[in-house]
């Protein structure tokens, strides 16, 4: 099977600063992480703030350069960051940010920016583009007499709309979403959500969706990375790892969703502080909220392998053939 995007072994290491008394750590937000995405398919990486998601999503892009390991796209290697190469390529990969404001330029129309990158990357021809604007608009659930507004005479949801638009113009491959729906109100989140399904499902592009909001991962993704401290600790269909998680921190998050009904004996409690990428801890990086740790969670790294029905995890208690007993 070819793959629209193929990253292997990824590290991004920054340095870190230093505290009043310690010298600087380096630290390592991306930690030897691979994976694959197809075309129209939906990944979403899950986990808490500090674990690489945003990182890892920019690196996906070459908007962050990797500083190990690789990134195919299309089947070709990704090239250097800032390079002629690169940024013709950036028509084919776009972003969506957590916070439209920031993304838009509040000096300029919506129609003026959603018609941006056609003008940036030369798709096709003055008429063209116009009418091409009108269609995104329209795509994206926004009026025609929206089209000379400024971002600020919008609301948030609608400015979201605005730079989905923006980054589908140049018709792109692959579409990474950076939390893209976390600033927006619990009521507009919903409609944000069905509305990138929609052109995912319409465009069919391979899209990566990074979010700490489980459930709208569940409803949205096809598979699922966990990160957590860098690395992906589990990874399968999302159906299958949301039902039986079988890592014990992916269980601890699944079990921390709030559903109405839900029983709460049973529930693995997430223990302890989130975790601190300056401060990784030996081993395996979760055993100090662990409930399940033992001796060889402190001293050995659990490397991510195979645990059946295409599904992985990084955990010395999971295997292949014990992974539907580990609860
Ligand atoms: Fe817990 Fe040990 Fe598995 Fe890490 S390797 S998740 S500490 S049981
Ligand atoms: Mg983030």
């Amino acid at each position: 099977m070819s793959f629209l995007l193929e990253a292997d072994d990824l590290v991004r290491i920054y340095s870190g600063r230093s505290g009043l008394f310690g010298k600087a750590q380096p630290v390592r937000a991306v930690d030897g992480v691979s994976l694959r995405l197809a075309q129209g398919e939906t990944l979403g990486i899950v986990g808490e703030s500090g674990s690489g998601k945003s990182t890892l999503g920019r690196m996906l892009l070459g908007v962050d350069p990797a500083q190990g390991g690789s990134v195919c796209f299309d089947g070709q290697p990704m090239p250097a960051t800032g390079s002629a190469d690169w940024r013709g390529l950036r028509a084919r990969m776009q972003m969506v940010h957590q916070d439209p404001l920031a993304a838009l330029d509040r000096r300029l129309t919506i129609a003026t920016q959603i018609r941006e990158p056609l003008d940036i990357h030369k798709i096709g021809t003055e008429d063209t583009r116009a009418a091409r604007v009108q269609d995104l608009m329209e795509a994206v659930g926004l009026r025609p007499d929206q089209a000379d507004r400024y971002p600020h005479e919008l609301s948030g949801g609608q400015r979201q709309r605005v730079v989905i638009a923006r980054a589908l113009a140049s018709d792109p491959d692959m579409l990474v979403c950076d939390e893209p729906v976390s600033a927006l109100d619990v009521s507009i989140q919903a409609q944000v959500v069905n509305l990138l399904r929609t052109l995912q499902q319409q465009t069919g592009l391979g899209m990566v969706f990074i979010s700490h909001d489980l459930k709208v991962v569940r409803n949205l993704c096809d598979r699922v990375a966990v990160m957590y401290l860098g690395r992906i600790v589990e990874e399968g269909p999302s159906e299958e790892l949301f039902a039986n998680p079988r890592h014990p921190y992916t269980q601890a998050l699944v079990s921390s969703v709030p559903e109405p009904g839900k029983r709460l004996d049973g529930r693995v409690i997430l223990q302890g502080e989130p975790p601190n990428p300056a401060k990784r801890p030996s081993g395996c990086a979760f055993h100090p909220r662990c409930h399940m740790a033992s001796d060889i969670c402190r001293g050995v790294i659990p490397e991510l392998h195979a645990t059946g029905e295409g599904r992985t995890a990084a955990c010395h208690l999971v295997t292949d053939a014990t992974a539907t007993q580990v609860a």
